[in-house]
């Protein structure tokens, strides 16, 4: 990107704040993103890579913009008849996934981590629940960690903070383990 780019955006798309509550947490496309501040679609990417948010591809993009047909079906992940709950996580029934358990079944919280990324976690990847409910899977919720990581932050203090900073509606997103 260039200096004038930077310059141009830097309130917006420089933002790394900014352009995640649009991208991921409302889910807006990133041409729709650009059409408001009047920047190209690849100008909205090469700054969504540039703060390591994980691009949608575009087959996740039109699943996205589906989503309302999709919900209304069996494909919803809410539909009862293919969940069950374990140790207050859901799971989700996911019988092509590579690591399925011996009933075919995920947490739903990694199929919509997934779907974000566009890839498969790897088992050295963690899902942690933000606000330390484990049934709450939106994907502001979520956060990709390592084990380690993970451990450290259920530890009282860290989990008050995290909590904190998702309260303020400052919800870090761990993009950097890919
Ligand atoms: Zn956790």
């Amino acid at each position: 990107m260039t200096t004038q780019d930077y310059c141009k955006f830097q309130k917006t798309l420089g933002d790394r704040d900014w352009l995640y509550a649009r991208y991921i947490t409302e889910c807006l496309s990133a041409q729709r993103i650009g059409r408001t501040i009047g920047a190209s679609n690849h100008t909205v990417r090469d700054w969504l890579e540039y703060h390591q948010i994980p691009i949608r591809n575009m087959q996740e993009a039109n699943r996205t913009d589906r989503r309302r047909v999709e919900r209304s079906g069996s494909n919803n992940p809410m539909w009862r008849g293919g969940t069950r709950k374990s140790n207050g996580r859901v799971f989700i029934k996911s019988p092509n996934h590579p690591r399925k358990d011996q009933w075919g079944y995920i947490p739903r919280s990694w199929k919509i981590v997934e779907k974000s990324i566009g890839r498969h976690l790897t088992k050295e990847e963690h899902v942690h629940h933000i606000n330390g409910k484990k049934d709450d899977d939106r994907l502001a919720n979520l956060q990709i960690m390592s084990n380690e990581e993970h451990v450290r932050i259920h530890t009282k203090d860290n989990l008050g903070f995290i909590k904190n900073q998702f309260k303020k509606g400052q919800v870090p997103y761990n993009a950097k383990i890919r």
